[in-house]
C-alpha cells in the first residue's frame, strides 16, 4: 500500500495529546495503524508529550517547524514498529473495535444513489461513519463548516483536489469545496469523521441531511 496522503502535524499532536474528538481519533488511530509514516510522526510527538502542545500556538508555525524542533530533540526519527495485521479482512484493528467485526459486520443504511453508510458509535462533538461508494458514482458536491476526514480502505476516489487510494487520508476545512466520485473499476470504502454538519449546494441533500447526520 502506498499512502500519499497523511495526518497534519496539528491533527498528530491533537491525537497525541488526547485532544481530538472521539471519530478523529478512530480516523486518526486506523490511518496510524496503515502508515508507517505517521507511526513514526507520532512517536517523535508522544515522546515529548503535552507539555510543548499546550505552550505552542500551532496556527502561528510554519507547516515544519515543529516537525523539525521535534527531530533536533529527538534525534533520529523513531524506527516504525511492525504490527499485526489480520490475514484476511479489510478493517484495520482499531476499527474492527469499533464495528464488532469486518465488512461483513457493518449494518449499511442506504443513503441515496447507491451510496450507503454506517454510522459508528463515538462520543459527541464529531460523528464518524462508514461510507460505501459504488464504482463511478459521485458524492453530492459539498463544503465544510468544520473539518472532514475521509480515510480510503477500499478502491479509491477522486476529487477536485487529488486522487485518494487505499490508506490516504484527505483532510478538509472550510475551504475545501468537492465533489468526491469513485473510480470506475472498484466500489469505494472510506471511514470517515466530520465535526460539523457539511454544506450541500443543492436541494435534495440538504433536505436530507438531518436524517443522515450528515
Ligand atoms: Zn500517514
Ligand atoms: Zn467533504
Amino acid at each position: 500500500m502506498t499512502i500519499r496522503h497523511h495526518l497534519t502535524d496539528a491533527l498528530l499532536m491533537a491525537y497525541s495529546a488526547g485532544q481530538l474528538p472521539e471519530a478523529f481519533s478512530l480516523v486518526a488511530a486506523t490511518h496510524i495503524s496503515l502508515c508507517d509514516e505517521c507511526r513514526a510522526r507520532l512517536s517523535a510527538f508522544d515522546a515529548v508529550g503535552g507539555t510543548l502542545i499546550e505552550d505552542c500556538d500551532p496556527a502561528a508555525m510554519d507547516e515544519d517547524s515543529l516537525t523539525a524542533t521535534l527531530a533536533r530533540l529527538t534525534g533520529a526519527p523513531a524506527r516504525p514498529r511492525q504490527v499485526d495485521r489480520p490475514a484476511r479482512g479489510l478493517f484495520p484493528a482499531p476499527l474492527r473495535d469499533y464495528v464488532g467485526g469486518d465488512l461483513a459486520a457493518v449494518k449499511w443504511r442506504p443513503v441515496g444513489l447507491g451510496v450507503r453508510q454506517a454510522i459508528l458509535p463515538t462520543a459527541p462533538g464529531g460523528v464518524a461513519r462508514l461510507l460505501y461508494i459504488p464504482a463511478g458514482q459521485a458524492v453530492p458536491d459539498h463544503g465544510h463548516r468544520g473539518t472532514e476526514l475521509t480515510l480510503v480502505l477500499q478502491g479509491a476516489f477522486r476529487d477536485e483536489s487529488d486522487r485518494f487510494g487505499p490508506g490516504d487520508l484527505e483532510v478538509a476545512d472550510q475551504g475545501v469545496e468537492h465533489t468526491p466520485v469513485a473510480e470506475a473499476d472498484a466500489d469505494c470504502i472510506c471511514l470517515a469523521a466530520t465535526d460539523a454538519p457539511l454544506r450541500f449546494n443543492s436541494l435534495l441533500p440538504r433536505l436530507a441531511q438531518p436524517f443522515l447526520r450528515m
